[in-house]
């Protein structure tokens, strides 16, 4: 039935206020059109009987609306006839995930735990600088990589997040931020790490669908340089993300030695130091403008020492590449503990002589456990066969 008039007719306005408010809790029955390609939308808005010869031109506008607006509500969405959005009402929804906490660090960090329609649980942080601010999004629940200094490790892989989960996580803290219509100029939200909970190239489609929905020149338009995926070195996937999107990269390293990454990074028995910096090497698109970010966690006495500053130095000769030391940050049980400053200044001193950035990343956000590797959720897996249902603080430590 076709729910659309010729042009210049319109639905009196209120038009669709029966049909179920799409503030309602997020889930319900109705689709989420959130992280749909602009195709997809279209697919969905002839699905509710729009013609076929208008679906681009109503697809265009949706677009705005969800992702240059902000909207929530298919009754905001006034250039769209009011039939059009008592129907896309029905069948659809633009509710954001729940937002379980938000929690507000003294040093301006934010929070936020979201709570997906089937109750599976993320967290992502806000850290923001003086006028502007990178947001950390997660990619899963849970993580299969079991890094032995991070928390989000010791919880269990629960599932991959879609792309509209992902994208989601962004919306809600620009929702927190007021800041829509999304701004052109200057604006909080301004960059976005790929660092939360979880593997991005364990998830790559939909990560690479959401980013190119973040990335849309039509919506939040952020550029592909003010976004820096992070991995732990799922080798045969970066050069393609590096060709598909374009994005700044990551590689949480933390050792220089083999035996010690097998350890900390345990990915590293499948695709070992040597892989991972050949892969960074054919890095499409790094440069000196766009560097190669090393990630190095500063463990007391394990992967600290000068020697070990001096390796790195020679392992990633030839790389455009800068350092991110980042110190430590402790969780309930972890086995580690944080080098002292002194530690850090020396490793930091070295790998600066040899010509490469080394800034020690200022832990942000540690009272409110949202610094690196403090993130985790809940949620666990459904209890398996034969194996008992963990609690969350008993879950194996990898
Ligand atoms: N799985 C991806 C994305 C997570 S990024 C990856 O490994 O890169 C999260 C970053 O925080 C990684 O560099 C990770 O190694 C680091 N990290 C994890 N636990 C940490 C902790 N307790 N203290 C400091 N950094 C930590």
């Amino acid at each position: 039935m076709p729910v659309e008039a010729e042009p210049g007719a319109h639905s009196r306005p209120g038009a669709g206020r029966n049909a179920a408010s799409t503030s309602d809790p997020p889930g319900g029955d109705r689709e989420s059109l959130i992280g749909l390609t602009r195709a997809e939308l279209a697919e969905r808005l002839q699905a509710v009987g729009v013609p076929p010869d208008r679906v681009g031109m109503r697809a265009k506008q949706l677009w705005h609306w969800i992702y240059h607006r902000g909207a929530v509500e298919f009754d905001a969405m006034t250039t769209i006839g009011g039939g059009v959005r008592a129907a896309l009402a029905e069948r659809y929804t633009l509710a954001r995930p729940e937002t379980a906490t938000e929690q507000r660090s003294t040093d301006g960090t934010r929070k936020w735990l979201l709570r997906f329609a089937d109750g599976r649980e993320v967290e992502s942080v806000y850290i923001p600088e003086e006028d502007r601010g990178a947001l950390c999004i997660s990619s899963q629940v849970g993580c299969t990589l079991s890094c032995t200094f991070c928390h989000t490790g010791t919880q269990r892989m629960v599932r991959n997040l879609d792309a509209g989960e992902i994208v989601a996580q962004f919306l809600v803290a620009r929702d927190s931020y007021g800041e829509w219509p999304s701004p052109r100029g200057p604006r909080l939200l301004s960059n976005i790490v790929m660092m939360g909970m979880g593997e991005p190239l364990f998830n790559y489609d939909n990560v690479a669908k959401a980013l190119r929905i973040v990335m849309d020149p039509e919506g939040i338009a952020l550029s592909r340089r003010r976004i820096t995926l992070s991995t732990a070195g799922v080798v045969p996937m970066i050069e393609r993300c590096g060709a598909d999107l374009g994005v700044g990269l990551a590689i949480s390293l933390h050792a220089v030695r083999d035996d010690l990454r097998n350890e900390l990074v345990p990915i590293n028995r499948k695709y070992p130091i040597a892989e991972l910096l050949a892969a960074c090497r054919r890095y499409p698109g790094a440069s000196n403008a766009r560097r190669i970010t090393f990630e190095y966690v500063m463990l007391k006495g394990v992967n600290d020492s000068e020697a070990d500053a001096r390796a790195l130095v020679r392992l990633i000769a030839g790389i455009p590449a800068k350092l991110n030391l980042i110190p430590f940050n402790p969780w309930p049980g972890a086995p580690y503990a944080c080098s002292p400053p002194e530690a850090i200044e020396r490793f930091a001193a070295i790998v600066n002589r040899a010509g490469y950035a080394a800034p020690v990343r200022a832990p942000r956000g540690r009272d409110i456990l949202a610094a690196c590797g403090q993130l985790k959720s809940a949620s666990t897996p459904r209890p398996a066969r034969r194996r008992a249902t963990a609690s969350p603080a008993s879950a194996p430590a990898a």
